[in-house]
């Protein structure tokens, strides 16, 4: 397995291979860079078939995070551990407390949060052992609500605000009412969207794997059932996947019938040339990374002590970013992905320029 060599390797700062034989504790921990702050991010549990594939997407996913936070406007760095191991056969306790040792002996230069196979009770676990995880405070979240910590409800919030901007960019319009949008997965962040959505008076169609999440969303929102083979290609006005990654590829592209695509779900797009792809039909596409941000954000006020008002304002700063984005690709006729990749370097250099930092290279994300 190589690792310098290693093609999603990127100059990451620091890389760190944890076993605990008792726990059967196997993580990787991958740190991409510093250069804006700690380097925060989630710390996600899969069964990983190789090795290989962990590093890769420790990798891949670390460096991504280091865009997000500097696109976000965060003092952060960027940041990732995995698990090797099934969540539902493998966690146990003691793997999780082995987790948090391991973490303190990072110092704080990263701070793990939650991602998919983790939880904020697993996190707290962890943090019998370490002060290095984050997203688990109870306080009084952006909404004025009770919050746990867990950040769904920003980056719905977030979500949904971005969404907005898309249509105004793409319709001209800044009511909802009416506006057809379906969403691909109604779990934690896409059925908070939904709600937004139907507050604010658009038609809403719904698929998940998961019936009974799907059955909430019908019951509770009044969102009409789709399927899992027509929720992408539906006549609607915006397709917002919130469940899973890669579903902008050559094969659904050519079949959207949407005008906006605009969803949380991380690595929307399976190639980086996709996103030309949707330029080319004229499909405006809300970067990921950008439109999701509101649960990092949410995560770094918890950590820095930010008031509600003042985390709901930042999660509403996706809306001017998406607004910059939009604005420079129709300027330049380059497409929305490649621009957010752009601005989130001239953020991360504007930002070490201006604390006296080395610039650091970043190169660019895929
Ligand atoms: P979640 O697991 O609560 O919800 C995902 C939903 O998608 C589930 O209801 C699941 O049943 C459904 N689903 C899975 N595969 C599907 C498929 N093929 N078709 C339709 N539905 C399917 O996760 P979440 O926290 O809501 O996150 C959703 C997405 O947003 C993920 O890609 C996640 O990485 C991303 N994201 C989440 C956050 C956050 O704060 N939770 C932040 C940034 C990005």
């Amino acid at each position: 397995m190589n690792v310098f060599s290693h093609p999603e390797f990127d100059q990451h700062e620091h890389l760190s291979f944890f076993c605990d034989a008792e726990t059967g504790l196997k993580a990787i921990v991958a740190i991409h860079n510093t250069s804006r702050g700690p380097a925060l991010g989630g710390c996600r549990m899969y069964p990983y078939a190789t090795d290989e594939e962990a590093l890769r997407d420790v990798l891949r996913l670390s460096r991504g995070m280091t865009y997000k936070s500097a696109l976000a406007n965060l003092d952060l760095g960027g940041g990732k551990s995995v698990i090797i191991g099934d969540p539902r056969r493998h966690k146990t306790e003691g793997l999780l407390e082995a987790m948090g040792r391991h973490l303190e002996t990072l110092g704080g230069r990263y701070i793990a949060a939650e991602d998919s196979g983790t939880s904020v009770p697993d996190l707290k676990v962890m943090g019998r052992y370490t002060r290095h995880v984050a997203g688990i405070a109870e306080r009084t979240g952006f909404n004025g609500l009770p919050s746990n910590g867990d950040p769904s409800p920003a980056t719905a919030y977030g979500t949904f605000i971005g969404l907005k901007a898309a249509v105004r960019h793409k319709y001209g319009q800044d009511d909802l009412k009416g506006l057809k949008v379906a969403i691909q997965g109604v779990g934690n962040v896409g059925f908070r969207l939904a709600r937004h959505l139907r507050d604010a008076g658009a038609e809403l169609w719904v698929y998940d794997i998961h019936a009974d999440n799907m059955q909430r969303a019908v019951e509770q929102l009044g969102a009409k059932p789709a399927t899992a083979e027509d929720i992408l290609f539906l006549p609607v006005d915006v397709v917002a996947p919130c469940a899973l990654g890669a579903v902008l590829n050559d094969r659904s592209i050519p079949k959207l019938r949407a005008g906006i695509v605009a969803g949380a779900a991380n690595n929307l797009l399976e190639r980086p040339e996709h996103d030309a792809l949707l330029k080319q039909r004229d499909i405006l596409y809300a970067p990921d990374f950008a439109i999701n941000a509101g649960g990092i954000i949410d995560v770094f006020h918890e950590r820095t002590g930010g008031r509600p008002e003042q985390v709901r304002a930042h999660i509403e700063t996706i809306g001017d970013t998406l607004t910059e984005i939009f604005n420079r690709s129709r300027r330049t006729g380059l497409p929305t992905g490649e621009i957010a990749n752009e601005l989130a370097e001239e953020r991360f250099r504007k930002h070490t320029a201006g604390a006296g930092l080395a610039p650091g290279r970043l190169a660019r994300a895929g």
